[in-house]
């Protein structure tokens, strides 16, 4: 078959393709999901994985601590604050007739330390973690001794003779260009034409150098990474495949643990806990969930959220023809006002993980995460970036829904709704300067 047939046949088996071609608002369930058991057999990763990311980043916490002083309140740790946001869910079942029991949290990787948005957790783990190998294979640190002694001039000349490179719409870049350059690399960021001139200026800032592309972000990644590969000192960071990038997300389930024990709240079949998160490439999302299904395994539902332009991950998903499709195959533009989210071909890495766990994908119109970004500042005075705002579609529309009110009656969920937990999870924000917020706020589209 050509690639043409292969999509028109894709198109025709898969009917919820054809609301996703007319740039519908939607609900996709997942028809591959598994039991957490059956879906966790043959896995390629697993919780030891997770373990081992953890302990890295509790290595290199003295030397985050010193190079980054605002993490010190964390010890080094970069980790965000889960908050209820009763006036929101309030908001949400008064305005949007959400009906939404339980309780409604938001998870502020907004407000993460040093890249204020959820790739300070992937992105600045694998820059660490690529650190680390160098470190050891030239004897700079053993693993039993504080990782503070990085910081030292003589280390930082010996990283200088290195470069990091990433393709971005973005945060990526941002995350991965200020850890790179806090630790001496030559950080190069090749930045796709949706990334907004405020996250090009403040890296470069920084000492990180910013190409820019007229296209979009996959131009980016293949140019960066032909860049790269000419460079026997230059390491790429490869969102679409990299294992340690997902193992980064992922270590955030086993810290909310913690943070829904100190809020006094349980999760447990019982007490089922649904995650909202906006989806990209899939790194991001589908590392945290992965994560999370080690963890609650049966008792946590995970949905992601994607533009109505740019719903890359469903169409992958739902076809399986993951990133051998592009969302322009069906029609649609990929432009998004949701920078962090405006890819147009998906991680078949991460859509082959998620078969099994993932519950399913809602989309959002653009328009919508104005509405959502306003009524979150009115109702809770937090503001988030329009990407990150994408989460509130789920808990949103969860009730409203056929398809989602049918899954919770076949998840036998329907008399424990009024115990559960839901978690929009809040991916970037912090780091936009007044002027833009002032723009977004009067934002209507
Ligand atoms: C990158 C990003 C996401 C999604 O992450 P992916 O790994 O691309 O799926 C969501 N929200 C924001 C704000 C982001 O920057």
């Amino acid at each position: 078959m050509t690639k043409t047939d292969e999509i028109t046949r894709a198109l025709m088996e898969t009917p919820v393709l054809r609301d996703v071609a007319l740039e519908k608002e939607l609900v996709w369930i997942n028809p591959d999901k598994k039991d957490f058991n059956i879906g966790a057999k043959g896995q390629e990763l697993t919780m030891a994985d997770i373990d081992d990311a953890e302990e890295r980043l509790k290595r290199f916490a003295p030397f985050i601590m010193q190079r980054f002083p605002e993490t010190k309140e964390r010890g080094g740790l970069i980790e965000s604050v889960l908050k209820p946001i009763p006036n929101m869910q309030k908001l949400l079942n008064d305005t949007y007739h959400a009906g939404l029991e339980g309780r409604l949290l938001l998870k502020q990787d907004s407000h993460l330390a040093i890249a204020g948005s959820i790739k300070a957790r992937g992105g600045i783990y694998e820059v660490l973690k690529h650190t680390e190998d160098l470190a050891l294979e030239h004897g700079l640190i053993n693993p039993e001794e504080s990782y503070a002694r990085l910081a030292s001039e003589e280390n930082r000349r010996f990283f200088s003779r290195y470069t990091i490179q990433v393709g971005s719409t973005g945060n990526l870049g941002m995350s991965i260009g200020i850890m790179s350059a806090a630790i001496g690399y030559n950080a190069v960021v090749h930045m796709s034409a949706d990334a907004k001139q405020w996250k090009k200026d403040l890296l470069r800032s920084r000492g990180v150098t910013v190409i820019e592309y007229e296209s979009d972000y996959s131009e980016a990644v293949v140019n960066g990474r032909k860049l790269s590969d000419q460079n026997p000192n230059s390491y790429f960071v490869d969102d679409e495949n990299s294992r340690n990038l997902f193992l980064g997300y992922a270590v955030a389930a086993k810290r909310l643990v913690t943070q829904l024990e100190e809020l006094g709240i349980t999760v447990d079949p019982a007490h089922p806990l649904f995650v909202y998160l906006p989806c990209g490439v899939g790194g991001a999302p589908g590392g945290v969930s992965f994560g999370l299904k080690q963890v609650f395994q049966d008792a946590v539902h995970c949905f992601f959220v994607e533009p109505t332009q740019a719903p890359c991950m469903l169409a992958g998903m739902a076809t399986k023809l993951h990133n051998a499709m592009s969302v322009q195959d069906i029609g649609l533009t990929g432009l998004t006002h949701a920078d962090g989210l405006a890819v147009g071909r998906p991680s078949s890495f991460v859509g082959k993980v998620m078969e099994p766990m993932l519950s399913g994908i809602f989309t959002i119109r653009d328009g919508n995460l104005y509405e959502y970004m306003r009524e979150l500042l009115r109702a809770e005075d937090i503001f988030l970036e329009p990407s990150a705002c994408a989460a509130f579609m789920g808990p949103a529309h969860l009730n409203v829904y056929q398809e989602t009110r049918n899954y919770i009656k076949k998840q036998g969920l329907q008399d424990k709704m009024a115990r559960a937990i839901h978690i929009a999870w809040a991916t970037g924000g912090s780091l936009v300067p007044d002027s833009v917020r002032e723009e977004y706020k009067n934002m209507y589209l």
